[in-house]
């Protein structure tokens, strides 16, 4: 499918005139109509709920808008489980699915009312010494083996640090019944940005199994089966992006045919997308700011690895639309690089482009999720700041750049801090 930006050239000009580039900007019509078919999708499910993964894009605008749309907070650390509470999203709107977690944030969730996810059969003691165990709980399970759907994706869970084997899950199961816990819930995250419509159901099919047979030999009352994460988008143009009604659809089937016949129809579904929720409603837009020719021809950009770490971190392609050129025009094969002092600081490599200008924005598609919030301030880059197109097409600063103050404000070091206000203009 055919990329397109959801701002036009004359709309970046104007935003602009107050916010300089890099920038992440975030479209909220298209946010808003995203989580709307999703709950179309699993309409028929009388308990559905997305909790979404907050590590996608860890803004309260952001969480805002979704909670809005009816959606909760999956939550993996202290500072998630904070945001999660500043819009308004605690007690069962929470999902807490952590791992090797400290006894700090179990506690914080606990007092939250979160639902706990326990990743380990060891974190039952864990949580009972660090908050006391609640009354509702989730266990993550991890059948192990490898993971495969049809020919290309593929996953490898036996080699995944995350949940419990299945005898384990059991065991897990019959110790916390004897504590006390009365409500039940399973989880599981088996293959990442899955472009198909088979994920969830294939992954559906293997938890409502374990579901029944759960249910079979301790007799815990199972309430709600989460599905995670994991359902992708299509980075690429030539890719078919997921059908989420679809998917729902398919999801529903399983349901009818295994826990409807064991009497288990009324188990709410439970997903935690991020990537799903937001990547294609967020654009990286940057400026050519160098042309150089050596071995190869190269577009130097004002953004660089620390505002979308996944293009060098694994080799992800993100499509690039050079802003107000044609194009069916004159090309060329250039490598798109930031300016870290790492050589792996490319947005795109010998990919074909219209001829780019110094100057020309570009739009670095599908950056919203997991984009701004894996950044990180290598070679002294700061962060840049996050904007909303607004549905009424107006721009709201969601986040402000940071500035040299804030990358020296955790150290106490008078001379620097006073360079810095020196420096200041
Ligand atoms: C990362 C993560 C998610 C979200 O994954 P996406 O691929 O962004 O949908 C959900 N749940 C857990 C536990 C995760 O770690």
């Amino acid at each position: 499918m055919k990329k397109t930006p959801f701002v036009t050239l004359e709309q970046l000009k104007e935003i602009e005139k107050t916010y300089p580039t890099p920038y992440h900007i975030y479209d909220e019509k298209g946010i808003r109509e995203n989580a709307r078919r999703l709950r179309r999708a699993f309409g028929w499910n009388k308990g559905f709920k997305e909790y979404f993964a907050v590590k996608a894009t860890p803004n309260p605008y952001i969480m805002q808008i979704l909670r809005e749309e009816g959606c909760g907070s999956d939550c993996s650390s202290y500072s998630e489980l904070l945001l999660a509470e500043s819009v308004g999203n605690v007690g069962s709107d929470i999902m807490f699915s952590s791992n090797a977690t400290p006894p700090e944030d179990f506690r914080l969730a606990k007092k939250l009312g979160a639902i706990i996810n326990l990743d380990d059969i060891t974190h039952i003691d864990f949580l009972e010494k660090a908050a006391g165990i609640p009354e509702t709980i989730c266990c993550r399970y991890n059948p192990g083996g490898y993971f495969e759907l049809g020919t290309d994706i593929m996953d490898n869970p036996g080699d995944a640090k995350y949940g419990m084997t299945h005898e384990q899950i059991i065991e897990a199961f019959k110790i916390l019944l004897g504590k006390g816990v009365k409500h039940f819930g399973i989880h599981s995250f088996l293959a990442s940005n899955t472009v198909t419509n088979d994920y969830y159901p294939e992954l559906a099919r293997r938890l409502f199994e374990l579901a029944v047979e759960l249910k079979e030999k301790t007799g815990a009352s199972i309430e709600f089966i989460n599905l995670s994460g994991g359902v992708g988008i299509a980075y690429r143009p030539e890719q078919e992006p997921n059908d989420i009604m679809v998917i729902g659809e398919g999801v529903r089937q399983q349901y009818e045919k295994i826990l409807a016949p064991a009497g288990m129809d009324n188990v709410a579904i439970f997903t935690e997308l991020g990537r799903f929720m937001l990547a294609p409603y967020g654009h990286l837009v940057t400026k050519a700011i160098h042309r150089k020719e050596t071995y190869k021809h190269y577009i130097g950009v004002d953004a660089c690895a620390c505002n979308l770490m996944r293009p060098a971190m694994y080799g992800a392609y993100h499509h690039i639309t050079v802003m107000g050129k044609d194009e069916n025009g004159p090309k060329m094969t250039y490598d798109i690089t930031g300016s870290l002092c790492e050589n792996n600081d490319k947005f795109a490599i010998d990919r074909e482009l219209p001829v780019i200008d110094i100057g020309d924005f570009l739009v670095i598609h599908d950056t919203g999720a997991h984009g701004f919030s894996m950044g990180y301030n290598y070679n002294g880059k700061l962060r840049s700041a996050e904007l909303l197109l607004c549905e009424d097409g107006s721009v709201k600063l969601i986040r402000r750049a940071e500035t040299p103050a804030d990358y020296f404000a955790t150290f106490d070091f008078e001379g620097a801090t006073i360079k810095v206000k020196d420096n200041e203009d």
